[in-house]
């Protein structure tokens, strides 16, 4: 049996990046649970489903045609043969991503699909990583998806740090403008999240890596020395 490697933390954490690269090292598959959140808005919206309708948006994300490649050194999620790997990083879907995303039979249904991709590359050898395994990272992996991980992370920053970094990805330059300009979005959203899962605190068992002061390559070794020990 292949590992599998659980990471969560807060938007702007590096846990994507972090993530990625950390299963390229390993050979792993890599599992961006948050960009399944963010299929499921584009697909409710592409259906025009009111986001508000809690049994229609779930009715709605069942039957949502989706596919997730897990290839680390280019991810990409199709839904409906459309690539929207780029368009789900769009602010409109951002914006509202936290509404479907506390819908707890949307979660519920997400987190089946994530198990069976979690068992497919851990245990198939004709899946994308052979069957060595995943690295997998979101909210609640840790706790509610694979709470049996082999090796279970809480990646954490400050929230200096984290505007900072979000500011960085989104207007090239980490000023004074930037940031505010990021502030409401990372702030919002982690109050929002927050009502689903307890990502700032580390569960039992869960060993926290803190990046506040550290660089993505920091960030990695830190990781996988928690993986090799
Ligand atoms: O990580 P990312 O910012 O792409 O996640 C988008 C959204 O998906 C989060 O704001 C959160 O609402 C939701 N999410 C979640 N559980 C996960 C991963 C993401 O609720 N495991």
């Amino acid at each position: 049996r292949g590992i599998v490697v659980a990471i969560d933390g807060p938007s702007g954490s590096g846990k994507s990046t972090v993530s990625r690269q950390v299963a390229g090292r390993l050979g792993l598959a890599y599992l961006d649970t948050g960009a399944m959140y963010r299929a499921a808005t584009w697909w409710c919206r592409r259906r025009e489903v009111e986001l508000d309708d809690a049994a229609a948006v779930a009715e709605t994300v069942r039957h949502m045609p989706l596919s997730m490649v897990t290839d680390p050194a280019g991810p990409r999620v199709v839904c409906d043969d459309v690539d929207i790997t780029a368009a789900i990083r769009e602010a409109d879907v951002t914006a509202v991503v936290s509404k479907v995303a506390t819908n707890l039979e949307v979660r519920a249904e997400l987190a089946r699909l994530q198990r069976e991709i979690i068992a497919s590359e851990s245990t198939d050898p004709a899946s994308r990583s052979g069957g060595a395994g995943v690295v997998a990272e979101g909210r609640d992996i840790t706790t509610v998806v694979a709470p049996d991980a082999d090796v279970r992370i809480l990646l954490v920053a400050d929230e200096n740090a984290r505007l900072a970094r979000r500011a960085r990805e989104r207007h090239g330059s980490a000023d004074d403008t930037a940031i505010a300009a990021t502030r409401d979005e990372v702030l919002r959203r982690d109050a929002d999240d927050s009502t689903v899962s307890a990502f700032l605190t580390a569960a039992d068992g869960v060993v926290t890596v803190d990046s506040s002061t550290l660089g993505i390559e920091e960030t990695v070794a830190a990781v996988l020395s928690v993986i090799t020990e």
